[in-house]
């Protein structure tokens, strides 16, 4: 059996599936199933589809091709605001695309109509996390001014991005500017929109019964397939957390001083390393780097270890506290941080297997 590997349990994935699908459901909100964090990976798409998810998020144009030659039905959403390299496509093989730029949005509507598809916009508006988006303040006047040049696409309605550059969480206050936006650009454009203002951080809201009435679209990709929040910093007590373990080798076991000996200069990735002097340890090395992993987010079953360091291809951690033995040729297990499974699924040096 190769490692390292991820070990997927696709029935924890649709446990959460169904948990997530049924919360949504219940307050009328889409839930649209973002599978980029596992490089669009059809077996996954499949068991969100059997939940009841409908429509599949992906940031990648490629994912959602690899989805489509796999099989999978539609609706697709395009996340990432689309490059004008990539409009072609994008209308191709996307259904609905978030979409913050005037001159992007013109041209999927030239596009859309030459190739007479049925493409719906969402509109991104920045309420204050300072990713993508029409600044907040001069979000209805563009909307409004946008709708008049567009022939042929559909504007379905508003979205925003909350938790991912600023970390700004989402509250009441900023949901319910997205709800007075959408309210004036109704009335406006008399039409009807949605408002797509959630993703995994937003849960938090619809399980306090805070979210204002109105939010009717959640984007969710860390709940589903990790059962955490690293914006709001826990695990989901109602969510697994069993979908995605890492499991490692052990390819050196050796007790060694805790401070390098000899004129230090940078590590492998140019950071500048910091010891603390704990005298000799216990530690082992695995056969897993920065290339397939983040180490920081690397979290041990045995609590006892503590991993101190990865280079491309050596994660080092510290066995000296744990009351277990190690030897070369063990499997050491982990649970993931977002970015560390995120680099893991898309490692190609990551067998993964689906139980
Ligand atoms: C990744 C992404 C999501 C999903 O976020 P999670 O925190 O994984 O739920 C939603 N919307 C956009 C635009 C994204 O890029």
């Amino acid at each position: 059996m190769p490692y390292p590997r991820l070990i997927i349990s696709l029935n924890d994935i649709y446990q959460n599936a169904l948990t997530l699908k049924k919360m949504c459901d219940e307050k009328g909100i889409e839930l649209v199933g973002v599978t980029k964090l596992t490089l669009g990976d059809p077996k996954i798409a499949t068991i969100l589809k059997e939940a009841g998810i409908s429509k599949l998020g992906d940031s990648r144009l490629k994912n959602i091709k690899k989805l489509i030659e796999n099989n999978i039905p539609g609706p697709f959403q395009l996340l990432r605001i689309p490059m004008i390299s990539e409009l072609e496509e994008a209308v191709i093989y996307a259904d609905e695309i978030l979409v913050s730029e005037e001159k992007t949005a013109l041209i999927i509507d030239e596009i859309a109509q030459k190739y007479d598809k049925n493409i719906q916009i969402i509109l991104m508006i920045d309420v204050g996390d300072l990713r993508e988006g029409i600044w907040y303040e001069e979000a209805p006047q563009k909307i409004a001014k946008l709708f008049e040049k567009l022939k042929f696409v559909d504007i379905r309605g508003i979205g925003t991005n909350l938790g991912c550059f600023g970390g700004v969480l989402p509250t009441e206050k900023n949901m319910n500017l997205m709800i007075e936006i959408k309210n004036y650009l109704e009335e406006k454009l008399n039409k009807k929109l949605i408002v797509s203002a959630g993703n995994t951080v937003a849960l938090k809201l619809l399980e306090e019964g805070k979210l204002p009435e109105g939010i009717n679209q959640y984007r969710v990709g860390e709940a589903l397939l990790l059962g955490t929040d690293a914006t709001g910093h826990r695990e989901i007590p109602y969510l697994s957390q069993d979908t995605v373990i890492l499991e490692a080798e052990v390819v050196e076991l050796d007790y060694k001083p805790s401070v390098p000996v000899g004129k230090i200069g940078r590590d492998s990735m140019g950071r500048i390393p910091k010891f603390e002097d704990k005298g000799w340890r216990n530690r082992i090395i695995l056969a897993i780097g920065e290339q397939d992993i983040d180490p920081s987010g690397l979290k041990p079953f045995d609590l006892g270890i503590n991993v101190l360091h990865a280079s491309s291809d050596h994660t080092i951690a510290d066995i000296t506290e744990s009351s277990l033995e190690y030897n070369v040729g063990d499997i050491v297990k982990f649970r993931l941080s977002y970015g560390c499974a995120l680099r893991a699924f898309t490692s190609p040096f990551v067998e993964k297997v689906y139980k």
